[in-house]
């Protein structure tokens, strides 16, 4: 007889429980196993009064905002909907089968009220990384960097030539230019980019590898190679420099909470600026695996600087004619350190030298002497190029793509391609939920499918 389904849904009593709803394997189950939220609500405990109407949890609105990182549900109305129909979503929340789901708009006031006073979200993502470093995914032997531009929540139509922004009327604009505004008074900022926009100011126009430009933030990840957790991500504008800074934050940070150095750091080749060489070989002893960023190859024939012989003991240069290039050649009244704005000190060839040389036409055609700019950081950018040479450095850059997987990751799977929230500080918070929720599915992953011959530690 065929099957019929009952006319009404309408039972008195309902036999059901939540608990054994929801899967063994299902991926907030694994998750919820990591998650250890009590450290977070007594940080919060201060940003509550105790006497008045009782707030909104904030542990729901954690385990919802986890939600919809972890399922890439980016509208916080459609969150909302979700987190009440889905039981999944609702046995992660602790709500139960009748626990009510706060409105969006309470939801989206609390987010972005108190919660973004207390550096919340910088708390939860540590104690995930606290959670990945307890349980050996974190060995903190190699680490990489890398950044990602996503776009911003940012009107193309709405941006003006940055030379009129100061003249900009105080009174009559929004709260984020008049906030920016007031980060360039502090700054003493006075050359600003060729565009801003007007609604989302801390973003730059910047074109993505592909080739299309918009306004974007960029958002920066040092990873641990072993297992590929997160272990600190910074929000910047996108902006190469800021962007390449930004890793030295991140190094010390780490250093500072979680007492970890790495032996080496990997990067592509604008991190092998000679300032950022420099501070990792000299000051925290990190093995660059990182391209020397190095513009001195010549390409008209005439010697470059690697055809020069650079002598440590004597402090000077031997060109191809066998003659010496000395710095702070000739007589100077006042003591010189000889070093240029640029951090570089000059080596020069002694004109009778050069005159007289069978190598002048390929060697200094144009000029009566051939002069080399040696870096500061110059031996830092040898250990590198050193580094270059060896199978570890090789090694290296096929672990360099774990973080370029990891930013795939968060544009097609939780759809983080383009921000919600505008200012820095809101690119800040995004950026630390979505990190944290890709820590949390790696750690979820890791602990349901082992990679072969390794063996998971259990959770608590
Ligand atoms: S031109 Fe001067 S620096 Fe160049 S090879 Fe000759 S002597 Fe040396």
């Amino acid at each position: 007889m065929m099957g019929q389904l009952p006319p009404d849904q309408n039972a008195l009593f309902y036999d059901f429980c939540l608990e054994t709803h929801v899967p063994a394997d299902h991926l907030l189950r694994r998750i919820d196993a990591f998650l250890d939220l009590d450290n977070l609500r007594r940080h919060l405990a201060d940003f509550y009064s105790l006497t008045g109407r009782r707030s909104f949890n904030p542990e729901l609105m954690i385990r919802m905002l986890l939600v919809g990182y972890c399922y890439g549900i980016r509208s916080e109305r459609r969150l909302c909907e979700e987190a009440h129909l889905n039981l999944a979503y609702r046995w992660f929340c602790r709500l139960g089968l009748e626990g009510s789901v706060p409105d969006h708009s309470t939801f989206s006031n609390n987010r972005h009220g108190r919660f973004r006073d207390s550096d919340a979200f910088r708390h939860l993502f540590e104690g995930v990384v606290e959670r990945a470093i307890a349980i050996g995914l974190v060995r903190g032997e190699g680490f990489a960097v890398d950044s990602s531009l996503i776009r911003a929540d940012a009107n193309y139509e709405r941006c003006i030539p940055g030379s009129e922004f100061k003249t900009l009327d105080r009174e009559t604009v929004s709260e984020v230019v008049q906030d920016y505004l007031d980060t360039l008074a502090i700054d003493g900022q006075t050359k600003l980019p060729t565009k801003l926009s007007l609604t989302d100011p801390h973003s730059r126009w910047a074109a993505n590898r592909q080739g299309a430009a918009d306004f974007c933030y960029a958002t920066n990840y040092l990873i641990d190679t072993d297992y590929g957790v997160i272990v600190d991500v910074e929000a910047t504008p996108a902006n190469r420099a800021e962007e390449v800074a930004s890793t030295r934050v991140m190094i010390e940070r780490v250093e500072a909470r979680f007492d970890i150095t790495p032996q080496r750091l990997i990067g592509d080749t604008a991190y092998g600026t000679a300032p950022m060489l420099g501070w990792l070989v000299e000051d925290k002893a990190i093995d660059p695996h990182v391209p020397v960023w190095d513009k001195s190859r010549r390409k008209d024939d005439t010697f470059s600087v690697s055809d020069f012989r650079w002598d440590a003991e004597a402090d000077a240069y031997h060109c191809p004619g066998g003659k010496t290039l000395k710095r702070n050649r000739g007589k100077s009244r006042t003591p010189r350190n000889g070093v240029t704005k640029d951090d570089t000190i000059i080596y020069r060839a002694s004109p009778t030298d050069c005159r007289a040389c069978a190598f002048k036409a390929r060697c200094c055609p144009n000029t009566s002497i051939r002069k080399i700019a040696r870096s500061i950081y110059e031996d830092a950018r040898d250990v590198a190029r050193r580094i270059t040479q060896t199978p570890e450095y090789r090694q290296s850059a096929c672990e360099r793509k774990k973080v370029e997987m990891l930013f795939a990751h968060l544009k097609r799977i939780l759809k983080l391609d383009r921000l919600r929230l505008r200012g820095l500080s809101g690119a800040r918070d995004e950026f630390l939920l979505a990190a944290t929720a890709q820590n949390l599915r790696r750690m979820a992953k890791l602990m349901a499918q082992p990679p072969p011959n390794r063996r998971m530690p259990t959770p608590a």
